[in-house]
């Protein structure tokens, strides 16, 4: 399987790390190796100096395709979870300056930290789809879907000219405002309408 992310997707995140955000859809990869799963902790790499929050809905894939229509999307995902896309802030910034490619600070392993989904037939439309994060106990990130600047239709309709999807792939789309660094003790939470999904430590 793969992971396909989408960065600045959100009007406020764009800001807060000094960037803009584009017209189309910005994408990376990050592969199966950067998943960490069922709320083990994440251990806070020696390779740089900040790794930074970034809470997501992440949608998985449930039927092979390509070249999707927008409004045939909505069939090739079933189910929905939250995701932490750990990034190495200081060395994403250092990467774009340089126009090179950022893998390194954001597919790295255990980068890509997701909860169990859930069936998209057990919570609302995902235009009323609400989340929210904790970190220590305070609320640190809080946005609703439709704030999306791309929806997840038009997020698989565009991705989907470049990559075949296959069952079991996982789409992040974006980061709302509110990110920031983690530490060693930290203790992330998150929440899908209510429904807390993630709950994890930093180490
Ligand atoms: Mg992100």
């Amino acid at each position: 399987m793969k992971i396909i992310c989408v960065g600045l997707n959100y009007p406020r995140h764009a800001d807060e790390i000094g960037m803009k955000a584009e017209s189309a859809p910005v994408v990376f990869l990050k592969p199966d190796t950067a998943l960490l799963r069922d709320n083990m902790p994440f251990y806070v790499p020696d390779w740089a100096s900040r790794f930074d929050f970034e809470t997501e809905l992440v949608f998985r894939i449930s039927r092979l395709g390509r070249h999707i229509e927008e409004r045939f999307a909505s069939r090739y995902y079933d189910s929905v979870g939250l995701g932490i896309d750990f990034t190495a802030r200081d060395l994403q910034h250092e990467l774009a300056s340089k126009g090179q490619p950022w893998e390194i600070c954001k597919a790295f392993d255990y980068s890509a930290a997701v909860s169990k989904l859930m069936p998209l037939t057990d919570l609302p439309p995902v235009k009323d789809m609400t989340f929210s994060l904790k970190v220590n106990g305070e609320e640190r990130q809080k946005a609703s879907a439709s704030e999306m600047l791309h929806s997840i239709d038009s997020i698989i309709s565009y991705v989907s000219r470049f990559f075949s999807l296959r069952i079991g792939d996982l789409i992040f789309t974006g980061t709302p405002t509110g990110v920031g660094p983690v530490k060693e003790g930290d203790r992330l939470e998150a929440e899908l309408c209510g429904h807390k999904l993630l709950d994890f430590d930093i180490k």
